[in-house]
């Protein structure tokens, strides 16, 4: 029953990723007239319209674009899900590295000191998907966080599992913090703690991504954080101990 189960629940997830993918998919092209309808009215009837029409017009291009971008978010999330992994033995190190030096320039200007506490393992994974694991939880370890020097811990612990034998990773900051009560909601698509004027633009998809690259790894992710006192967030990528 429960292999009968299994095979419903997966075949229902993948028509949930295809409709997702239909629907952001044909959303995007009426969308992208709206937008661009918008801008010619803006071009050509602005000297028409008092301040108050301009300024519904500029709204309007604002709200298109950003709606575009939720949908592109979205239409990414269906294809994480459609994607089979390619796995390989991959030295985290050197994701890390990688991410380092892609941020480079943003380490230094916000002051972000990226301590290791040990070498990273080798494991067997999709690189480019956990790169992108890593380079979220990093980004927002620094948007997230006020303090004049900003500490990320990246490490890891490997006896988690029954059998004592698998890795659980962990990315950890000396940021704002998250309210107990938001836990479990922050892994969820286009959802914000957080008033966009004071931490930067974002769409509350980073973390949704995550959590499926996570989950398509085999593994669980969670996190440790109370508002005011940094995060800590753990994850395991099942089966990749190399
Ligand atoms: P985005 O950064 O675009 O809002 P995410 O899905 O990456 O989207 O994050 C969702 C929300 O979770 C953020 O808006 C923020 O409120 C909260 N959050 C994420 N990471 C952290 C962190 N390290 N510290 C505090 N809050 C965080």
């Amino acid at each position: 029953m429960l292999e009968v189960t299994n095979v419903e629940l997966k075949r229902s997830n993948e028509e949930l990723d295809d409709f997702a993918y239909i629907a952001s998919h044909d959303l995007k092209e009426p969308l992208r007239a709206i937008h661009n309808h918008s801008r010619f009215l803006i071009e050509d009837y602005e000297g028409n319209l008092d301040e108050e029409g301009v300024k519904k017009l500029h709204r309007l291009t604002f709200l298109a674009k950003r709606m575009e971008k939720l949908i592109s978010d979205l239409l990414y999330f269906s294809r994480l899900g459609r994607q089979d992994l390619a796995r390989k033995d991959t030295n985290l190190n050197d994701v890390i590295d990688d991410i380092r030096n892609t941020l480079h320039g943003t380490l230094e200007e916000q002051h972000v000191v990226i301590n290791m506490t040990d070498a990273l393992p080798t494991v067997f994974c999709d690189t480019v998907r956990v790169t992108e694991l890593f380079r979220n939880l990093i980004v927002n370890a620094i948007k997230y966080n006020d303090s004049s020097e900003k500490q990320i811990e990246i490490g890891f612990d490997n006896s988690y599992g029954p059998n004592n034998d698998n890795h659980v990773f962990y990315v950890k900051d000396n940021g704002i913090g998250i309210d107990s009560e938001f836990h479990k909601e922050i892994f969820r698509i286009f959802k914000r703690l957080n008033n966009k004027k004071q931490y930067g633009p974002g769409t509350g998809s980073g973390l949704t991504f995550v959590k499926k690259i996570v989950e398509q790894h085999g593994g669980k992710i969670w996190i440790e954080s109370e508002s005011g006192n940094g995060t800590v967030f753990y994850f395991t990528l099942e089966g990749a101990s190399a």
